[in-house]
């Protein structure tokens, strides 16, 4: 079996002194890639900040014989995403790979939450992968290549009580990574998810006993996968953990026309919500246009 090679490649992947990112940062190096190691180096909270983190995973790279530069920026400014970027084109040449990886937590019940714990989540995931996505997205264009990773979440696309913040942030990636694989398409960028469950300090609390079988390790194979140029499979989303791969994705029913077209009336609705919710023959539009496949069937 032919193995799957990166080199010539560069990646970025940001919160890569710990957890998933440090997995993907070694492995994808092991594979020949030239690997910028991003993290802020702070409080699994988002508070403080460390250069240790990030000088770590590098130091495991070179002394493994790979090539590695560390970035410490933070991904939840502009700023911040351009300076990653930046480390990558200056030291290596050209961005291949992004993994938007970075990551934190505040979680609080809905009705507890403050707008700094809404702001703080929304920053570091949301925002920040447009920060970083935008520089790299721009670079890969001109380079007519990139791999574009996104992290969710089962909290996003399924929700999780006490995460609002963190569901809301998870669940707006796989609209940005959507949205991307189509902008991409043209440049031979592709654009995919992640929905990753592992033991890292984020979770070591929640999953206790379990998580003795859930190393970050684990969940890896299926991120180089996505970010290999043998991999063409782009605008979807993926699960994994311990040793497990999934696919997740967002579904349209083949719906109802519960009265003739026009005059439906609540009424109707309650009349045919089993007909309406039913989960047979439903299909996964490629994008809005054809999700609106149903319906234009009709007015045409
Ligand atoms: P982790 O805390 O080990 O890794 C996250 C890293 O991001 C940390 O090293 C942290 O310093 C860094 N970081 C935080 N804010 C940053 C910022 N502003 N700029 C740059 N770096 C920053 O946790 P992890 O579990 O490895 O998380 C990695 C990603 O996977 C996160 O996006 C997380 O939400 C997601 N995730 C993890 C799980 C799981 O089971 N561990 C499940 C679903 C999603």
């Amino acid at each position: 079996m032919d193995p799957i090679t990166f080199d010539g490649q560069v990646a970025v992947i940001t919160g890569a002194g710990g957890g998933l990112g440090r997995t993907y940062a070694l492995e994808l190096a092991r594979r020949g890639a030239k690997v910028v190691v991003n993290d802020l180096g702070g409080n699994p909270d988002g508070t403080g900040a460390a250069s240790s983190p990030a000088e770590q995973t590098v130091a495991e790279i070179t002394a493994a014989g790979g090539e590695a530069v560390a970035s410490f920026d933070s991904v939840a400014t502009p700023e911040g995403g351009q300076a990653i970027v930046d480390a990558a084109v200056t030291t290596f040449g050209r961005v291949d790979i992004l993994v938007n990886n970075a990551g934190i937590l505040r979680d609080k019940s809905f009705v507890k939450m403050s707008a700094t714990e809404i702001d703080a989540v929304l920053d570091v995931h949301l925002r920040g992968a447009f920060f970083v996505s935008q520089p790299a997205f721009r670079q890969m264009k001109t380079q007519g290549y990139g791999r574009l990773l996104f992290t969710t979440s089962a909290a996003g696309l399924f929700g999780n009580f006490g995460q609002t913040n963190y569901s809301a942030a998870k669940m707006g990636l796989v609209g940005l990574s959507a949205t991307l694989a189509l902008e991409g398409a043209n440049a031979g960028i592709t654009s995919n998810v992640i929905a990753p469950l592992a033991r890292t300090r984020l979770t070591d609390d929640l999953l206790g006993p379990m998580g003795d079988k859930l190393g970050p390790e684990l969940v890896t194979p299926m991120a180089v996968y996505l970010v290999s140029k043998e991999c063409t499979v782009t605008h979807e989303v993926f699960a994994a953990g311990a040793g497990w791969f999934g696919r997740a994705f967002v579904g349209l029913t083949a719906g109802s026309f519960p009265a003739a077209i026009g005059s439906a009336t609540a009424e109707d609705i309650r009349g045919h919500i089993g007909e309406i919710r039913a989960e047979e023959g439903f299909m996964v539009p490629t994008d809005a246009t054809n999700a609106m496949g149903p319906i234009m069937k009709v007015l045409m």
